[in-house]
């Protein structure tokens, strides 16, 4: 169980882990996050993380307080303090505390560390099920913390018995609130959408795996009339690796088991982290 988190440059006790309530990530929804695991004591991907937290940083005009080197030895330095090896950890940046309730300020810089979520990189031996709903996230490419409609839309998933959605732009399928989405075709191919999506550091891992193991990746848009014929959908993200989507809607994938081009790249997803892990001191 952690005991700290770092505040704005201070180890700090989780029950004194504050921020005032004029902090326009909270007023405006300002702000933007990170999250990825730690694994036998190191953060994994860290350099994939951080260049993609530095990058929403600069796109939200926002100021990181620290240098690339000194974050990384804050990380290591709040693992110690909690003594924990394998964790989830999340990055926080805020616009500040804003006398106008509008304008940015300096911004707030939070890191948070979790235990490791039970389910990290679980297989399903049934896949799950996925609805549409009509939406294109706003600043794709950032990791804002606007979550709005997916947590709007929890109760939808639920009632239709399905474990999570995708967004359609129009006819075109994206993502999901929190994974991106892979559809393999009948000529076994991976299609994914190379634009309007968060970049997943699973997805550069997953889509250099298919690369360097004969798969062919195509990112182009994905149609939405794509679901008929496609052998195989999954989606990626950091506590998911691969997985599995058996359904959309009404519509079954292929035979509506886990195919074994996912099953494949997850089994290789593993490795990669393993041989991460092995490449540290
Ligand atoms: C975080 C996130 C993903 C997955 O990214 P990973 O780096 O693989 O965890 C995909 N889409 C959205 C909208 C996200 O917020």
């Amino acid at each position: 169980m952690p005991k700290f988190y770092h505040i704005n440059g201070e180890i700090t006790p989780i029950e004194k882990s504050v921020l005032h309530i004029s902090d326009i990530g909270l007023l405006r929804g300002f702000g933007i996050f990170d999250y990825f695991l730690a694994r036998e004591g190191h953060p994994l991907f860290l350099d994939d993380y951080l260049d993609r937290f530095y990058r929403s940083a600069e796109s939200l005009d926002l100021k990181i307080p620290f240098s690339r080197s000194v974050f990384t030895q804050h990380l290591y330095d709040l693992l110690a303090a909690n003594e924990m090896r394998d964790a989830g950890i999340r990055l926080l940046l805020t616009g500040g505390y804003s006398p106008d309730g509008y304008t940015p300020t300096d911004p707030n810089l939070a890191i948070m560390v979790y235990d490791l979520p039970a389910n990290t990189w679980e297989f399903s031996p049934t896949g799950i099920k996925v609805i549409t709903v009509p939406f294109q996230r706003d600043l794709p490419e950032v990791k804002t913390t606007n979550y709005a409609m997916g947590i709007r839309k929890l109760k939808e998933v639920k009632a239709a018995n399905a474990q999570d959605l995708v967004y359609v732009d129009g006819e075109y399928l994206r993502e999901s609130a929190r994974s991106n989405f892979y559809l393999v075709t009948a000529a076994g191919h991976i299609v994914t959408t190379p634009e309007k999506i968060l970049w997943g550091v699973t997805r550069k891992q997953i889509l250099d795996l298919a690369h360097k193991n004969g798969i062919v990746v195509e990112e182009r848009e994905v149609h939405i009339s794509e679901l008929a014929t496609a052998r195989e959908a999954f989606f990626t993200s950091t506590t998911k690796g691969a997985m599995s989507i058996r359904q959309v809607d009404e519509q079954v994938i292929g035979d509506g088991k886990p195919g074994p081009i996912t099953g494949r790249l997850q089994v290789l997803f593993m490795e990669r982290v393993k041989e991460y892990l092995a490449g540290k001191p």
